[in-house]
């Protein structure tokens, strides 16, 4: 899955829509202090469902809003597209059929996030199994935040191992898994209820 293009706009430092161009190969990102370039990194965990407001260094998900300096106002919302190259047909089959998959996220203040997939609603769970499917995602190993080497090293092995599962491409499986199992729990309890209908009715 080649990642193209990456638009912010009110989303922290990034108050006016910028498009990000992202080339073949390794990408690095250079700037003085407090640029916003771990917000640009953040962004692009945050489009492909991050629900932990720690991982975005706040208290709140809202606290990705550009929240206002002494010259410019609060926005009322932030929005993150990321645009796929899908030329080569990479893309997990429900969205295969298109040469780009444009995923958006937006979130208004009070009312949440809301996430599109090519202009078509979606649930964020849709696009965190979009991109575990194509074995990347929030948590992908190919994205390096600062302190991550470090913490690499020093990490305990159960950690090393879910990185490494990540890389292997089988996390995306954990999480079907997950689904299928609570999906046979409901399908048990409600077998359970039937049963008990049934002996009230025998
Ligand atoms: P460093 O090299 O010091 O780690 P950096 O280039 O990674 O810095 P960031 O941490 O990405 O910089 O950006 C920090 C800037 O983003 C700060 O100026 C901070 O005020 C601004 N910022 C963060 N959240 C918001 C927000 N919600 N609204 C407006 N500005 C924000």
């Amino acid at each position: 899955m080649k990642f193209d293009r990456l638009r912010l706009n009110g989303f922290k430092s990034f108050v006016d829509p910028t498009d990000l161009v992202i080339r073949e190969g390794l990408t690095g990102v250079v700037g003085p202090n407090g640029c916003g370039k771990s917000n640009l990194l953040e962004a692009l965990r945050w489009v492909m469902g991050e629900n932990r407001p720690t991982a975005m260094r706040g208290e709140g998900m809202e606290d990705v809003i550009f929240a206002g300096t002494s010259r410019r106002g609060a926005r009322a919302h932030a929005e993150v597209t990321l645009t796929i190259d899908n030329r080569e047909r990479l893309a997990p089959a429900s969205v295969n059929d298109a040469d780009g998959i444009d995923i958006v996220r937006r979130i208004t203040r009070d009312a949440g996030s809301a996430y599109r997939i090519n202009g078509k609603d979606a649930r964020a769970r849709d696009v965190q199994m979009l991109f575990a499917d194509a074995s990347t995602g929030a948590h992908s190993p190919a994205l390096v935040r600062q302190g991550q080497i470090s913490e690499l090293i020093n990490a305990r092995p159960k950690s090393r191992r879910r990185i490494l599962e990540e890389a292997a491409g089988i996390s995306g499986l954990y999480a079907r898994r997950h689904e299928a199992e609570l999906k046979l729990n409901s399908a048990e309890a409600n077998l359970s209820r039937v049963d008990d209908t049934l002996d009230q009715l025998a």
